[in-house]
């Protein structure tokens, strides 16, 4: 782009020709730049209008990024991990100093509403305490005397230059998943964050500067698909962590691994609370309200599919959430009321009211229906308001894909069992939930359901930073799950080094045989 004067504060490049419009640039190497040949605008969903543009990386933008942060690698890596962590404490403070700034952030660009936007921090937050204690979990392994004076060790040594890319629904925490893990372990890292709400990205990319960490360790670019690809097609680029929709997760990992390269793709997911008899039915309703409609259901953890063990519960249920639901408020993000926020875009409202409509048109019943809502003042704002189908079979496609939107369904089933095969069978794997009083039932249900993050009476069971977040089946592609003690195997490679010092006079004889302790 020519008409780039100069930079500014706050991710944004100065440009001759439209001033009122600000255009975010790239972080790369301590700075914000303007490079790539083309923008894409951003919008504020809850207005439905453009809001500020976005630059797009073209392949040359990304290999200097690459270039960048390859550059930094070798004094990043040989930095002590105690120094490294402590980046980290002060970048975690940075956070909670500004909470409130990357917090409107994403409200402006995701729609989500201050007190979810803080959740999300705080749980991103997290994955930075998790990571200052980096000198702990890099200590790695060491066993003397494995041999005659030998002594044996396992040391994690990181990657090099990783890249992580990110989906629109958390434009904080999921990034936070991945570069402060990375980053401790020694790597530098390049983030693609979603061109919808790239703003706390470029954010965050400051406050890890103003934290001390050196130029070229972390960069932002913002793109498409040409700057995944080539990332994708980077040779120094050793790793991809990838969070988004399950086709590109699939053609991420596939591309990723095809190149050599170590990869994780979490996608897409269909998450089913089980409700027996026995549970506490003004709990469920309650906690099924927030899991469903929180965040407009724009979050991979979603419950978006309760299946009712008989019709008595399933008809009290529905009943209770039918009143509940009326009393939901739905709006702008800056109004701390509202329960949830717009849909994304124009696209994915027409496509959630379109899974709406299919359900219909397939036989279920439509109970309470917000394809027509129109919160006041933000009537052209992408907004669906809260949704509840019963009726739903298997074989609807509102059952079998994700919607991604404020839409309960409900299944209707006779047994355990049954509801157990259904989950089972779904392509989707993510998360799950069972409500029930009864220990047995919980502990067969935790034991043989096929889903990689389990709830017993807990609606959104996401790991917390100590432990590591994964679906099953179609959820995530790759072997370890995101951050924790995963992402720590995730983001090193372990080097094993067997060492002997003889004693001067010790002479060894010669040995053909593999070696072994008698
Ligand atoms: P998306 O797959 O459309 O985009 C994710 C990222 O991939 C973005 O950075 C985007 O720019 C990039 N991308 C999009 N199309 C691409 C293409 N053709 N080639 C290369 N890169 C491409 O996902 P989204 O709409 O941003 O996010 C919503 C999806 O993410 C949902 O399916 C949701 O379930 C999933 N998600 C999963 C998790 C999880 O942990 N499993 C967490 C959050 C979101």
């Amino acid at each position: 782009m020519n008409n780039i004067e100069n930079f500014s504060q706050d991710g944004y490049v100065e440009t001759e020709t439209d001033s009122a419009i600000q255009v975010l640039g790239h972080f790369i190497q301590g700075n914000i730049v303007a490079k790539g040949s083309k923008t894409q605008p951003v919008y504020n969903p809850a207005v439905g209008s453009k809001s500020k543009e976005v630059m797009i990386a073209d392949t040359e933008t990304v290999n200097y990024a690459v270039q960048v942060a390859t550059e930094a690698f070798p004094e990043w890596r040989n930095t002590p991990v105690i120094k490294r962590a402590r980046v980290m404490f002060k970048f975690k403070q940075l956070l909670e100093e500004n909470a409130d700034k990357i917090c409107e952030l994403i409200g402006q660009e995701h729609g989500k509403i201050s007190h979810d936007a803080k959740g999300e921090l705080q749980r991103g937050i997290e994955n930075v305490e998790y990571a200052c204690g980096a000198p702990e979990f890099l200590k790695g392994e060491f066993s003397k005397n494995v041999g005659p004076d030998i002594d044996s060790w396992s040391e994690f040594q990181p990657l090099g230059v990783v890249a992580g890319i990110t989906p629109f629904n958390f434009p904080a925490m999921v990034p936070l998943w991945m570069f402060p893990m990375a980053i401790v372990c020694g790597n530098c890292f390049i983030l693609k964050p979603s061109e919808k709400a790239p703003s706390a990205a470029l954010y965050l990319a400051e406050l890890l500067k103003q934290a001390g960490l050196p130029d070229g360790v972390f960069n932002v670019v913002n793109g498409d698909k040409e700057a995944v690809d080539a990332l994708l097609h980077h040779p120094k680029i050793q790793a991809v962590s990838f969070v988004g929709s399950t086709p590109i997760a699939e053609y991420i990992y596939s591309t990723a691994t095809s190149k050599g390269k170590r990869c994780q793709a979490l996608g897409g997911a269909k998450n089913h609370a089980i409700i027996m008899p026995d549970a506490d039915i003004d709990n469920v309703v309650n906690s099924l309200l927030g899991a469903a409609f929180g965040s407009s259901g724009e979050r991979c953890m979603a419950l978006s599919v309760a299946v009712a063990i008989g019709d008595e519960v399933a008809d009290v249920v529905i009943a209770k959430l039918k009143q509940e639901m009326q009393q939901l408020q739905f709006g702008n993000y800056a109004d701390s009321s509202n329960d949830f926020g717009p849909l994304i875009s124009q696209a994915h409202k027409d496509k959630v009211q379109a899974y709406i409509q299919s359900a219909e048109q397939q036989g279920a019943k439509i109970v309470v229906d917000g394809r027509d809502a129109r919160p006041k003042g933000f009537e052209n704002g992408f907004f669906v308001g809260p949704t509840l189908i019963d009726n739903v079979q298997a074989n609807m496609t509102s059952y079998q894909q994700e919607i991604f939107g404020p839409v309960l369904q409900v299944i209707r089933v006779e047994t355990m069992q049954e509801a157990m095969q259904l989950i089972n069978d779904h392509e989707y794997g993510n998360g799950t939930c069972i409500y029930t009083r009864d220990g047995e039932a919980a502990r067969y249900f935790t034991d043989n359901i096929q889903v990689g993050m389990v709830g017993v009476n807990v609606p959104l069971p996401v790991p917390v930073a100590y432990h590591s977040f994964g679906g099953w089946k179609r959820s995530l592609f790759g072997d370890l799950y995101a951050y924790g003690p995963d992402g720590a195997r995730f983001y090193t490679r372990r080097k094993t080094v067997t060492q002997r010092w003889p004693a001067a006079q010790v002479r060894e004889a010669k040995q053909f045989a593999m070696p072994t302790l008698n």
